[in-house]
């Protein structure tokens, strides 16, 4: 077995990270809804990698996220059964932050009086969060399709570790990740599972991937349901679908923390059928003029995304074209 590797953080990570620690950013819940988010998104861009490689989800087709809270030993994880990560992947995602994000989100940060960490989202850099509240965050991994399990562990200071492992206890599928946080003192409060019910019902309930959350409480054989409405808002009926509930995907898929300017939502039916969910911002995005922008036009086929940025010149939609008609 080859012995754990240590690496150091990006200083720009470093720099982030110390302000997570360091936070007095009283709603440190958004790290449920940033850790939700990742695995949905990850879920997500198995779903889409699936449409050619079928076999890659075969044994488990299901998706879903699961949160366990061990109370005895002071932990929550989150796990899903999606992409997850290979060791090149944790060493670039969770150790370098590759998009101009960081940078903009620490100039906001230090001239910001309220320091809005609820915003970190927004940049990118969502995974960090944990360290609002984890003293120790780990993270077990195994790739779609790969066979190496991994270990990135780190408490948050200036380096992380990775190492290959075998013990693949804390996965809920033979792939995906599952990040598993140590909570600080302070942050015992996320040990209660009403309080984390409560969280995902505000912040992640349009996520469309089931969410089920269990402290070992739960009786034998009870059916367990999931705690969000898990079905994609576009194919709800308009009249079922509250402000709110807009509000909250568009800060999802959009990335975007205010409130929507205009709303359209339509369907269209002939040869082809399709449905139109389309947000106005109310202010202008930071990255509007960046052309590694993601968060443009979206495309979502099967409920799983196709393609995270449609614009007119876009070429994949000649490729998407040809391959769905
Ligand atoms: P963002 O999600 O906005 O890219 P984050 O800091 O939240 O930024 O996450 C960084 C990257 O780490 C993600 O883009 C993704 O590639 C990877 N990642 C995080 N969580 C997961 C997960 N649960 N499964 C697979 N990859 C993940």
């Amino acid at each position: 077995m080859p012995k754990s590797e240590k690496l150091e953080f990006q200083t720009e990570v470093s720099q982030l990270l110390k302000l997570m620690i360091n936070s007095v950013y009283s709603e440190k819940e958004v790290f449920v809804r940033e850790l939700v988010s990742n695995a949905s998104d990850a879920c997500d861009k198995l779903r889409y990698l699936s449409n050619t490689k079928e076999k890659l989800i075969k044994d488990d087709p299901n998706f879903k996220i699961q949160i366990t809270i061990n109370k005895k030993n002071n932990l929550i994880t989150i796990s899903d059964n999606g992409i997850g990560m290979n060791k090149k992947d944790l060493v670039s995602n969770l150790g370098t932050i590759a998009r101009s994000g960081t940078a903009h989100f620490l100039k906001e940060l230090s001239e910001s009086k309220t320091k809005d960490l609820s915003l970190i989202g927004q940049f990118g850099v969502g995974f960090y969060s944990a360290f609002m509240v984890a003293s120790q965050t780990k993270v077990t991994t195994r790739k779609a399709g790969e066979n190496k399990l991994w270990i990135w562990t780190s408490d948050g200071e200036s380096s992380f570790t990775i190492e290959e492992s075998e013990d693949s206890d804390l996965l809920v599928s033979n792939r995906g990740t599952s990040i598993e946080l140590t909570l600080t003192k302070e942050s015992k409060e996320y040990l209660d599972k009403d309080i984390i019910e409560n969280i995902i019902k505000r912040y992640s309930d349009h996520i469309s991937i089931p969410i089920y959350v269990s402290d070992g409480s739960e009786k034998k054989d009870e059916k367990v349901n999931s705690v969000n409405s898990a079905s994609a808002i576009w194919t709800r009926p308009k009249n079922k679908i509250t402000e709110e509930q807009y509000k909250e995907f568009y800060n999802h898929a959009g990335q975007m923390f205010d409130d929507p300017w205009m709303i359209s939502h339509y369907k269209a039916e002939g040869k082809i059928e399709y449905t139109v969910l389309n947000f106005i911002p109310s202010t202008k995005p930071f990255d509007l003029y960046d052309p590694a922008r993601e968060n443009r036009l979206k495309l979502y086929v099967k409920k799983g995304i196709y393609h995270r940025q449609l614009s007119r010149t876009n070429s994949s939609l000649s490729s998407f074209s040809k391959r769905y008609h």
